[in-house]
């Protein structure tokens, strides 16, 4: 993984994935071991299908072992958005699904011990300006009509909840917590090897092909024959051109973590545990890990031509939030790709017999991909399409996804160049 990744510094789970050395013949078969393939290939196994999940690099390369570990209970979007964009019905029945998956999530680290700093503590919303606060009321209304338990925090309660200076307000989440993401996907890993799936690791699928009655893949020179698909690559999708092939804006974020810090800095930054990211357009992440270490994050490629910018920004930012930790020095710093799309919701993408990709979580995807996933597989092997969260479209298309890309990343630089603090 480029760059120091904290959180393949402190995972302490192995995901158990094999060689690839011969050919296959299977139930079902999943390209991509991050949490939508993980979870599809655990849910699959447990149905009593067989599986082979095919990981390019190694199990969590991809958005699952780089994210900031939010386990939130919903989308980027807030219920009337999503109901807008999908219609009432399945805009309530995709909120109602995502308001319960932080729970889904957190039962499978419990039921299969997953080692992953699991924290139920909640998520903090913060408001970084007069105007973020006005985003979080419509967002506290919303939330409260679709049956979320959210709290309201005026600024004084922000700040002895989170330590963090100049923030102008939050609304808890009760239903969210935090994680080690890249220990709870190889946990995932582990858990569906230990239901029989069977996990295949460095095993790039470079061809894609129908035949007759049947998917063949190939890989590492073997081939794999199999009667449903998933395409679970999601933002690090690798060369497999084709309608099967997710379609989406790639969007930086970039995250830096002190070492532990000194209990005296360390006990009046989030007390009780929370995760945070604010309201402001480049927006900006905090949290602490089991042991202490700070980790912030925010838009922007650390290791593109603007990473020096992205990182000083950093810096400020620590500085601006909490002084006290101001200059603890950064021991980790690392980055991921977001796979956003045009309307911000995941995509089900149904592009052939028996085959799925599911894609587009939007910065949203331990929650999601977990669920996303399993109701794929439960999909694919048992033929229960009515599960499935949202109803699969045949095509998708992103317009113009460079250069919203390249919009975005320059924008976050521009920002970031402004000066102490800015958001
Ligand atoms: C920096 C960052 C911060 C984020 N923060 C959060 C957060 O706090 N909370 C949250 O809920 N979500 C967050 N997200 C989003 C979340 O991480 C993703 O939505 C999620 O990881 C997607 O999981 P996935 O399994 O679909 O894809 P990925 O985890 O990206 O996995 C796709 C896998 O497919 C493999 N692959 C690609 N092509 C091939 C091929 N041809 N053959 C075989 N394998 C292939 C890749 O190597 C990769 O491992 C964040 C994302 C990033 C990048």
């Amino acid at each position: 993984m480029a760059g120091s990744s904290l959180w393949s510094a402190t995972c302490r789970e192995e995901a158990g994935a094999i060689a690839l050395d011969r050919d296959l013949d299977v139930d079902l078969a999943i390209v991509g071991g991050g949490f939508t393939g993980c979870s599809a290939a655990l849910e699959a196994a447990r149905l009593g299908a067989s599986v082979a999940l095919l990981e390019a690099h190694d199990i969590g390369h991809g958005g699952s072992g780089r994210n900031v570990g939010l386990v939130n209970a919903g989308l980027w979007l807030p219920p009337d958005d999503i109901a807008a964009a999908l219609g009432q019905e399945a805009g309530e029945r995709l909120v109602a699904t995502l308001s319960e998956a932080p729970s889904r999530v957190f039962d499978l680290i419990e039921r299969h011990a997953i080692d992953c700093e699991p924290r139920r503590a909640g998520t903090l919303h913060c408001a970084h300006a007069p105007s973020g606060a006005r985003d979080l009321e419509n967002r506290f209304r919303q939330g409260n009509r679709s049956g979320a338990p959210l709290t309201r925090l005026n600024a004084d309660e922000t700040r002895a909840r989170t330590g963090a200076k100049g923030l102008h307000g939050a609304l808890f989440d009760p239903r969210a917590g935090t994680i080690n993401p890249l220990a709870y996907c190889r946990g995932l890993a582990r858990a569906a090897c230990e239901a029989g799936a069977r996990l295949f690791a460095p095993a790039p699928v470079t061809r894609l092909e129908r035949q007759s009655d049947c998917w063949v893949l190939s890989a590492n020179g073997q081939t794999v024959r199999t009667n449903a698909l998933l395409i679970a690559t999601n933002a690090y999708h690798e060369g497999l051109e084709g309608p099967h092939a997710p379609r989406f804006v790639p969007f930086s974020f970039s995250q830096y973590a002190t070492g532990p810090l000194p209990d005296a800095v360390r006990s009046d930054i989030l007390p009780g545990g929370e995760g945070c990211w604010d309201t402001a357009t480049a927006m900006t992440s905090f949290r602490l890990d089991a042991e202490g270490r700070l980790i912030v994050g925010s838009v922007g490629n650390r290791e593109g031509v603007s990473g020096r910018i992205h990182t000083s920004h950093a810096r400020r930012m620590v500085r601006s939030l909490f002084p006290a930790a101001g200059e603890e020095p950064f021991r980790h710093a690392w980055h991921g790709t977001i796979a956003m799309t045009g309307d911000h919701l995941p995509k089900l993408l149904a592009f052939g017999p028996n085959a799925l990709t599911s894609f587009g979580y939007s910065g949203r995807g331990i929650a999601p991909g977990t669920v996303f996933g399993a109701a794929a597989a439960r999909a694919l092997v048992t033929g229960d399409v009515d599960s499935l969260p949202m109803r699969p479209v045949t095509a998708h298309a992103e317009r113009f996804a460079r250069t919203r890309a390249f919009t975005c990343e320059f924008g976050a630089a521009l920002i970031h160049a402004c000066g102490p603090g800015s958001r």
